[in-house]
């Protein structure tokens, strides 16, 4: 039915390259202009109050037909803080929608709200500068969270609960005294923090967020934050300058954040903005009519269309500029198209070199609406060399595969043969150009924690068993060449347990009881041993470069196994100019010794304790044992 759209004629006719899409405020006049090139006519509608539904028009604006499909209108004065939607007649019909451009808007984002950006500053704003350098992507480590999760929980001991504001405070901490919130997160000796969805998604109702939980897979509005993480959802200025007081409070920490963003799907296809003012525009279909689903989430977004292509290009670019955001994990990257990533990080680096790119590229089912469009999945991965990709090589080969949750992975007993762990620890996973494109990881938002992930794969573990299997598992994917990352509380054994006594494998609306990080947990034994050990491994990468090989070359050069060592190890030999490490694994139930080569050892890594500074000196044979990492340092004269 929309075929036309994705012809040649159709796009030379009606592609606007303007930058002015949207509104463009002024203290002397406001100015619009929307793309909406089916439309028989159109006018911009003012109203005092951001409440869909609420009878108070203060004027309706005709638009003028501009160029390239675009209408544009004018309102003279200050309208700062006043909402407005868009009101169009098309195929026979009137529809009024929020303007896919709003930079602002009022509760659940149903009107958009004209706004002065500047204003929405928060203090010391204009002194704010990117905190990581531009610098090779393997000396980054990822913390993936969810911002309500962080501190909604009462042991959090934050008062914004649920809220952008509980990223800003300080020095929090458990009734007992144990950090929390951000006070845990600089303790960690992560880089960056990446926030799951902060865009405006549709799941939640914002005039009452205690009465459900989501993770925001579900964008509503591409260019302006979520109203239930803001302290007044009403006022469309509280929610962007309180997102920006996080990215302010994270930035003075060192910290880096990423913003998780999902063009590939909308919420509800023809009540998403775009294609209600041009129907069907934004969303693939196939030849009889129906949308295309490879997302699992109803429609696939048509990124190949030059203006929605433009359109991603463009609040990518304005989320780096107005909210000063240092990257962006892409939900299923590979159903957008080659071209839209390589622009966006084109145009992105450009401003911001410092800026991370990195997405899922799983390669979904999805119907194209132009041939010969490349998609950003892994194997095309050479075509976006500076896009990341996770990495399900490594996830699968430790913790199991993702297709069967019961059986085990090489952290929970299943044989692995060494020439695959070397490939993974490597960060060559055979798909990849480098390990900068290797996002390893052992947990995220998606499917089972991994502490339930080896309760399930071993029904008859203990907790002091999942806690062991989870520091083994932690000690390979935190030193792999690549970019680490994991999903918060992985370092507290985190497990979504519901009261059934089940794990939940897709919490994506389970209740805050399940998400939530249970900051309590801070007080047992194993909680704290594995919590120190995880700040140990990541210290350990950070002192010696060989855990941080940008190239491919150099990995296959360094690194190699170790010989002559006995079964079930795998013992990897890491050597440059300066030093020789040896990181061996021992996956199985007893004690294995191994007999260094010689000379003297430092000792970084053992079962439960790590010390990048080295926890004692060895030499001859060593004890390594089962189910446990082991790593070892020697200089070179
Ligand atoms: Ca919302």
């Amino acid at each position: 039915m929309f075929q036309e759209y994705s012809t040649p004629a159709f796009e030379k006719k009606y592609t606007y390259t303007g930058n002015d899409l949207g509104h463009q405020w002024s203290p002397e006049q406001t100015l619009f202009r929307l793309w909406a090139p089916t439309a028989a006519d159109a006018c911009v509608c003012l109203y005092r109050s951001g409440t869909e539904g609420t009878d108070d028009l203060i004027d309706a604006i005709p638009m003028c037909a501009d160029v390239c499909g675009t209408w544009v209108a004018r309102a003279e004065g200050d309208w700062n803080g006043t909402y407005y939607t868009y009101k169009v007649s098309v195929g026979g019909k009137t529809v009024e929608s929020i303007d896919p451009y709003a930079a602002a808007a009022g509760v659940n984002g149903r009107r958009g709200m004209i706004i002065d950006l500047r204003g929405t500053d928060p203090q010391g704003w204009d002194k704010d500068t990117p905190p990581i350098p531009p610098r090779s992507e393997t000396d980054n480590v990822i913390y993936e969270l969810h911002v309500r999760d962080l501190s909604i929980d009462a042991s959090s001991g934050i008062d914004a609960k649920g809220k952008f504001l509980g990223l800003t405070e300080e020095n929090t901490a458990t009734p007992s005294g144990h950090p929390t919130g951000l006070a845990h997160i600089c303790q960690l000796g992560v880089t960056h923090v990446q926030l799951l969805p902060i865009y405006d998604y549709g799941s939640v109702d914002e005039a009452h967020p205690e009465k459900g939980y989501n993770w925001g897979y579900d964008p509503e509005n591409y260019n302006l934050p979520e109203g239930s993480y803001s302290t007044d959802p009403y006022n469309g200025s509280v929610r962007i300058r309180e997102l920006k007081q996080a990215v302010l409070a994270l930035h003075k920490h060192g910290l880096g954040v990423v913003m998780d963003v999902v063009y590939n799907h909308v919420y509800h296809s023809f009540d998403f903005s775009v294609n209600k003012l041009v129907p069907g525009y934004f969303s693939r279909e196939d030849a009889n009519g129906k949308l295309s689903g490879g997302s699992c989430c109803g429609n696939d977004t048509a990124s190949e269309r030059s203006m929605v292509h433009k359109f991603i290009v463009d609040s990518v670019n304005y989320w780096a500029d107005e909210y000063h955001l240092d990257g962006f994990r892409f939900d299923i990257v590979g159903l957008i198209d080659v071209q839209t990533m390589q622009e966006i990080i084109a145009t992105v680096r450009q401003k911001h070199p410092h800026m991370i790119f990195y997405g899922e590229g799983w390669d979904m089912a999805t119907e194209l609406t132009k041939p010969d469009v490349p998609l950003a999945v892994q194997s095309n991965g050479a075509m976006v060399p500076e896009l990341g990709f996770f990495n399900d090589t490594i996830r699968d080969t430790l913790r199991g595969s993702i297709f069967d949750r019961s059986l085990p992975g090489y952290i929970s007993g299943a044989p692995v043969s060494r020439e695959q762990l070397l490939n993974c620890f490597r960060g060559v996973a055979g798909w990849n150009q480098s390990p900068t494109q290797a996002v390893n990881y052992v947990s995220c938002h998606d499917d089972l924690a991994l502490h339930d992930r080896i309760a399930q794969a071993l029904p008859q573990a203990t907790e002091d068993e999942i806690a062991r299997r989870s520091r083994f598992a932690a000690a390979f994917n935190l030193l792999s060449i690549g970019v680490p990352f994991f999903q918060a509380g992985e370092e507290m054994l985190r497990s979504k347990k519901l009261k059934s006594g089940k794990y939940d494998s897709n919490s994506y609306r389970s209740p805050d009881s399940v998400n939530s990080i249970k900051w309590s947990r801070l007080e047992d034994a194993q909680v704290q041993k594995t919590l120190r050990y995880y700040q140990g491994l990541l210290a350990l990468r950070r002192e010696h470069s060989l855990f941080r090989i940008a190239d491919a070359a150099a990995a296959e050069r360094c690194i190699s196994l170790a010989e002559n060592t006995p079964e079930p190890l795998t013992v990897f030999r890491l050597e440059d100019k300066k030093e020789i490490i040896l990181a061996a694994f021992n996956p199985g139930q007893d004690g294995v010794n191994l007999s260094l080569p010689a000379g003297s050892w430092q000792v970084c890594v053992t079962d439960e304790q790590t010390d990048a500074q080295g926890l004692s000196s060895a030499q001859g044979e060593v004890s390594i044992p089962g189910i446990s990492a082991f790593v070892a340092v020697q200089a070179k004269d």
